[in-house]
């Protein structure tokens, strides 16, 4: 298994740097990563490289989009991930910020609901030799096995803090998510050894939603129709 990475892909990458760079992305490691890791791999065959390095948001499979380059950037930045860290990641989508988590040695845990886009990301993974544990199932949940988690990011928009994920956050954890249901406010939370958490506000974004499950959607279907 192998990917086409050429000089004008590394070129453009460059240039998707340099802009990361003016907008404030100061952590030099987190640069290196997404100058090494070629975003184009995660994405479909005939998406036009030009597009795929512009700080954009990207459609990708079942309906869903890959975060753009300075949303990725900036998560990372405020969740500081350190080698060894336990992170948990929800919505791994086709698993370009996963890549990057792991490439920082962190230890990856992601979650996606659409079974579609778990696989494509478990392949995008072992392309690049980068290993990660990708589960199918429900962000809301968390991944209560492997708790608690160092940092957690939240790469979708989510409506609430969602009481399961600080429950598997450690003491002293970091977690990064955006809430809101239109628009999000990106959102530092940390978790006091008194269990009790502090928040900080950090700007506005957009992102895909959250869902629940998809029974629980039918269910709110059923009864807004009733
Ligand atoms: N981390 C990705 C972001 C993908 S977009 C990147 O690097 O680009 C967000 C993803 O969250 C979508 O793939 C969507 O299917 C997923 N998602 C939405 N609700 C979810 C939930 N409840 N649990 C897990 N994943 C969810």
């Amino acid at each position: 298994m192998t990917y086409i990475d050429t000089y004008k892909h590394k070129g453009l990458r460059r240039k998707m740097i340099e802009r990361l760079k003016a907008r404030g992305i100061n952590d030099n490691r987190i640069l290196q990563v997404m100058d090494e890791i070629p975003r184009h791999v995660f994405l479909q065959e005939d998406a036009v490289p030009e597009h795929v390095y512009e700080d954009k948001a990207f459609p990708i499979w079942a309906g869903q989009t890959i975060s753009h380059p300075y949303t990725v950037a900036f998560q990372t930045l405020l969740l500081n991930p350190q080698k060894g860290e336990k992170v948990l990641e929800i919505g791994t989508g086709c698993g370009y910020q996963t890549a990057i988590l792991a490439k920082l040695g962190a230890k990856v845990y992601s979650i996606e609901r659409q079974r579609e886009l778990n696989e494509k990301a478990k392949y995008h993974l072992s392309l690049f030799n980068l290993s990660a544990r990708l589960v199918y199932g429900d962000g809301f949940k968390g991944l209560p096995a492997h708790a608690p988690y160092q940092k957690i990011l939240v790469t979708c928009g989510a409506p609430y803090l969602p009481e399961e994920l600080i429950n598997q956050l450690d003491i002293n954890g970091l977690m990064v998510i955006p809430i809101g249901e239109k628009e999000q406010i990106m959102t530092v939370i940390i978790k006091n050894a008194d269990g009790s958490i502090v928040k900080e506000e950090v700007g506005k974004f957009s992102f895909v939603p959250m869902l629940q499950e998809k029974q629980d959607i039918n269910q709110k279907i059923f009864f807004k129709k009733t």
